[in-house]
């Protein structure tokens, strides 16, 4: 696989409402491949190959955009307080923060304080996200915005790609760059083949699958496929029965979740998908989370749709690990599920 592709993706800086940097990370990669690239006025970018004027229209939706915090108060003393988007508070004390101010990059801790001065109860209580602040390195609000700081200015976890050997890597925003990576093998793929593909980076998705709404009633397709990156928990202090996926068990198939109930066409072209090429493949087992699919499904007179997620344990912390094996087979069975409907 291209791991200098998804080392790009999942560095990018794409909070939610600023995701221009992965969405040109998809124009450079994609644009050679496809028959019109177009960006509408929320932000997402289209990738349209033109196949057989038979052939079904497919959409996959890979939103661009990331868990993040939205800078609301700059005080007196340089702090910097935030409302989390897609994070919970729990993963928080100790971060470090990367945010783009307004003279460029801004590096945060949320700031915690040392143990030794903590109580008991306070030893043991997780810290609410309110309660919390960021340290740009600033004694005074004018210090703070003479570096450019500012209210609404956003930011993400500031952690880098790495391979971390035997087939597993790990980095930020693999929910979903990691679909997004998928979506960019797919589209290669589908150039010369006579399969109808819209592929779209969405944007919004971490705070109500917004993108995806007004992308899909521009595209009106016949099917909708969201490629996304679900949690694995195969992890300790998880029974099995609740270990929604797991790494090394193939791509992960959502039959249910908060957002959608999967069309019996699509899962079921899915599950004959990975039969006929042999691919391995998950259901996912919790339905709760929500993806592009929820908005997609319920365009217009409605579109058959489902979801196709390549497993990754941590997802929306500072840093998820998956594996290539995964990736490769998510591609697969995407690419399969393309072929299959279009028949
Ligand atoms: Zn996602």
């Amino acid at each position: 696989m291209d791991k200098i592709l998804l080392e790009k993706l999942s560095n990018a800086f794409g909070p939610p409402g600023e995701e221009t940097e992965p969405a040109k990370i998809l124009i450079a990669e994609l644009e050679g491949y496809a028959d019109e690239v177009r960006t509408d006025k929320m932000g997402n970018v289209f990738f349209t190959h033109k196949g057989d004027e038979e052939a079904p229209l497919i959409m996959l939706a890979a939103h661009t955009d990331e868990v993040g915090v939205l800078i609301t108060d700059i005080d007196d003393n340089g702090f910097l307080r935030f409302h989390p988007w897609g994070i919970v508070a729990n993963v928080l004390p100790g971060q470090r923060i990367v945010l783009r101010g307004k003279k460029g990059n801004l590096y945060g801790i949320l700031g915690t304080k040392p143990p030794h001065v903590l109580s008991a109860a306070e030893r043991k209580a997780a810290i609410p996200s309110d309660q919390l602040f960021l340290d740009i390195g600033a004694s005074t609000r004018e210090m703070a915005e003479a570096k450019g700081a500012y209210i609404g200015m956003k930011g993400v976890f500031d952690v880098q790609f790495k391979d971390l050997g035997d087939g597993f890597l790990w980095g930020k925003a693999f929910d979903d760059r990691v679909g997004c990576y998928v979506m960019c093998e797919v589209f290669k793929w589908v150039k010369d083949k006579p399969y109808n593909v819209v592929a779209v980076g969405t944007v919004q998705e971490e705070v109500g699958l917004r993108g995806s709404k007004t992308a899909a009633w521009q595209v009106d397709p016949d099917y909708g496929l969201a490629l996304e990156n679900t949690f694995a928990m195969d992890m300790p202090g998880v029974a099995p029965h609740k270990q929604s996926a797991g790494l090394h068990k193939g791509p992960v198939v959502t039959i249910a979740d908060r957002s959608v109930i999967t069309h019996p066409k699509v899962l079921g072209c899915i599950q004959e998908a990975a039969a006929a090429e042999g691919i391995p493949y998950q259901y996912k087992k919790i339905p709760s989370g929500g993806t592009d699919a929820g908005s997609i499904h319920l365009t217009k007179a409605g579109i058959p749709s489902g979801v196709i997620a390549n497993p990754g344990r941590y997802i929306h912390g500072p840093c998820g690990i998956t594996t290539e094996e995964d990736i490769k087979n998510t591609v697969a069975l995407v690419k399969a599920f393309i072929k299959r409907i279009s028949s």
